[in-house]
C-alpha cells in the first residue's frame, strides 16, 4: 500500500516543469481543481484517447462512436436521477472553516484502522518469516480481529446513514467515532447537508429557472439519448456498443490530489446493450476486458486490484472498480456497472419516446439492459505518470530522471540529433527528421552537449534518440540509443522508422 506524498509532489513538479500538466490559469494564481495540459501531456493524452478508441471502437465491430453535446435538455438529468440524487454528504469545521465530504472523513476512519492492521502483518510476517500464513494470521490474530469487527460495525452504519434522507445519523457517526478536523484538530462541526455536484447555468437571454441547463456530470446519458438513433442508422444489433470521450463536470467539494479529482475532467464511457437476463454474463466479460486492457498497456498487474462496491448506486445490479496503486493508496480508477434497463426505462418515462429493441431471435421487443464501462482520462494519465517516473543512480554515479512511459503512448517517440552543431551534421539530421516526422512525433535537438540532450528526452519519456556523426556522411548509419536501457546501436538509416514501429507494436 503506497501512500507517497513526496512522489506525488515529485510528478506535480516534473509534469509542470516539462510541460505535461499546467495548473489553470495559473498566472491569476490558478483555478481550484482545474488544470491544463501542456505541449507534452496533450500528446500523452491523445495517444491515451487514441489507444482506448482503438481498444473499443476499431478492434470491435460491434461498438461505434458517438460525440455527443456537453449541453443536454434539462429533463435529461431529472429523467436519469441526477438532479435529486447527484450528491455528496458535506460538513464543514467551524473552527478551521474547512468542507469535508462526511462519508469520505469515516472512510479516511477506516483507512487508518486497516494501516494499522497493515502493520500488524508486517511485523508478523517479519517474525514468522518464510512461515508466515497470512490469511491464518488475519483469521486468528485477536488484535487484527478486533480492528476488522470496528471497521465492519462502522461500515454497517455508514452505508445506511448515506442513503437515508436524515443525515443526523451520520453526523453522530462522525461524532461516536472522534473523528477530528486534519486541520485544526478539532471536533467542532455543522450539520451534515447535501450538495449537489452539477454545475448550472443558463440558456438564452432570459434569466429565469426555467432556462437552467447543466454542464454534463457524466458522458453516459449523452448516448443513452442517442441509442435510437444510432441502433436504427447504424443499423446494431444486440448486443452492441457505443463508445465516447468527453468531457464532464462536477463541482466536487473537496478537490485535492492533482488530476486525481477534477472539476473539469475526461471520461471514456462505453455502453453495451444487451437482451435482459443477459447482463451480468457480460458485465464478467467486460471486466476481464478491461483489466486486460489496462495490463496491455505495459503497467504490471502488481499495480491494479478489483474493488467490489458494497453500496451499490439506485441503477445498478453489479459494480466493480479497477483501482490503481496511486501515490496516494489504491484509488478508483475505472468503474464498470450493470445499470439494468434503469436508464433507457427512465428516460422512455421521461420523454413519452418508446427506446425499445426489437430481438428477431425472440421475436420480442424490449428495453435493453446496459453493461457500463467508465474511466477517468485523467486518471489514466496520472497512472501512466505514477508507473512512469523514475529517479535511477547510474553505475558511473550520476542521476537521472527518466520517465518509463510505455512506448505506445509516449508523447515523443523520437529524438534527432546532430552530434555537433557543423560540419554538415545538423543538415543531415534534419533530412532524416523531416523524413521520421511523418510517421512519428519527433524532436529535433542540436543544443547542449548530447549527455543534456538525452537527459532532456528521458525526462519526457522519448523511447528512442537518433544521433547523426561524422560517420553517418560516409556510410549512412547512425546511433540510436535505448531509453530504458540506454544501450546504443549502431544501424542505418532505413532501419529507423521500422525499430521505432516494431518497438510502438510490441510496447515494450
Ligand atoms: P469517485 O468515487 O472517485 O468520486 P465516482 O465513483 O463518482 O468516482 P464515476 O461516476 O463512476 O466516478 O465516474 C467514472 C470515472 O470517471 C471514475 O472511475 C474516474 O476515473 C473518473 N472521475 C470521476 N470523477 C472524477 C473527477 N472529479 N476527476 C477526475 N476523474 C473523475
Amino acid at each position: 500500500m503506497a501512500n507517497n506524498e513526496d512522489l506525488l509532489k515529485k510528478i506535480i513538479a516534473h509534469s509542470k516543469e516539462y510541460g505535461f500538466v499546467f495548473q489553470s490559469s495559473e498566472i491569476y494564481d490558478g483555478l481550484s481543481a482545474v488544470y491544463d495540459y501542456g505541449q507534452m501531456g496533450v500528446e500523452l493524452k491523445n495517444n491515451i484517447k487514441q489507444y482506448w478508441w482503438k481498444a473499443m471502437v476499431q478492434y470491435h465491430e460491434n461498438i461505434v462512436g458517438l460525440d455527443a453535446a456537453i449541453f443536454m435538455h434539462p429533463t435529461t438529468w431529472k429523467a436519469s436521477g441526477h438532479v435529486d440524487a447527484f450528491n455528496d454528504p458535506m460538513i464543514d469545521n467551524k473552527d478551521s472553516k474547512k468542507r469535508y465530504r462526511a462519508d469520505v472523513l469515516v472512510e479516511d476512519h477506516i483507512a487508518k484502522i486497516e494501516a494499522k492492521i497493515f502493520k500488524e502483518v508486517e511485523k508478523a510476517a517479519k517474525r514468522f518469516g518464510d512461515a508466515f500464513d497470512e490469511a491464518q494470521f488475519v483469521a486468528t490474530n485477536p488484535r487484527v480481529m478486533g480492528y476488522n469487527q470496528q471497521i465492519d460495525e462502522i461500515k454497517a452504519r455508514l452505508y445506511p446513514a448515506m442513503g437515508s434522507d436524515d443525515l443526523s445519523d451520520l453526523k453522530k457517526l462522525i461524532e461516536d467515532l472522534e473523528i477530528v478536523c486534519p486541520i485544526s484538530g478539532s471536533r467542532n462541526w455543522t450539520d451534515v447537508r447535501q450538495f449537489n455536484l452539477m454545475f448550472s447555468t443558463q440558456m438564452g437571454s432570459l434569466g429565469d429557472s426555467a432556462n437552467t441547463i447543466y454542464l454534463r456530470p457524466e458522458t453516459a446519458q449523452g448516448i443513452f439519448v442517442n441509442y435510437l438513433n444510432i441502433q436504427k442508422t447504424g443499423r446494431m444489433k444486440i448486443p452492441f456498443g457505443i463508445a465516447q470521450i468527453g468531457k464532464a463536470f462536477r463541482n466536487e467539494i473537496v478537490a485535492r490530489q492533482f488530476i486525481f479529482r477534477m472539476r473539469e475532467f475526461e471520461q471514456m464511457e462505453m455502453q453495451f446493450f444487451v437482451r435482459p437476463g443477459t447482463e451480468l454474463d457480460w458485465f464478467k466479460y467486460w471486466k476481464e476486458q478491461r483489466l486486460n486492457w489496462h495490463l496491455s498497456m505495459g503497467i504490471p498487474e502488481e499495480n491494479y486490484r478489483f474493488h467490489e462496491h458494497e453500496k451499490l448506486a439506485h441503477y445498478a445490479n453489479a459494480a466493480f472498480d479497477i483501482e490503481f496503486d496511486f501515490p496516494m493508496g489504491f484509488k478508483e480508477l475505472e468503474g464498470i456497472h450493470s445499470r439494468t434497463d434503469f436508464d433507457l426505462g427512465a428516460h422512455e418515462k421521461f420523454s413519452g419516446k418508446k427506446l425499445r429493441y426489437f430481438d428477431p431471435e425472440i421475436n420480442e421487443s424490449y428495453v435493453p439492459c446496459v453493461v457500463e464501462t467508465s474511466i477517468g482520462l485523467d486518471r489514466t494519465f496520472l497512472a501512466v505518470l505514477t508507473y512512469a517516473y523514475r529517479e535511477e543512480k547510474l553505475e558511473d554515479g550520476s542521476e537521472r530522471t527518466v520517465m518509463k512511459i510505455p512506448p505506445v503512448l509516449a508523447p515523443i517517440k523520437a529524438a534527432v540529433f546532430p552530434l555537433v552543431k557543423k560540419e554538415g551534421l545538423p543538415e543531415k539530421a534534419r533530412e532524416i527528421f523531416d523524413s521520421l516526422k511523418l510517421d512519428y512525433m519527433c524532436q529535433y535537438d542540436e543544443k547542449d552537449a548530447i549527455g543534456r540532450r538525452y537527459r532532456r528526452q528521458d525526462a519526457i519519456g522519448t523511447p528512442y534518440c537518433i544521433t547523426v556523426d561524422h560517420q553517418t556522411l560516409e556510410d549512412n548509419t547512425v546511433t540510436i540509443r535505448e531509453r530504458d536501457s540506454m544501450k546504443q546501436d549502431r544501424i542505418t538509416i532505413e532501419e529507423i522508422s521500422g525499430i521505432i514501429a516494431k518497438r510502438i507494436k510490441e510496447n515494450k
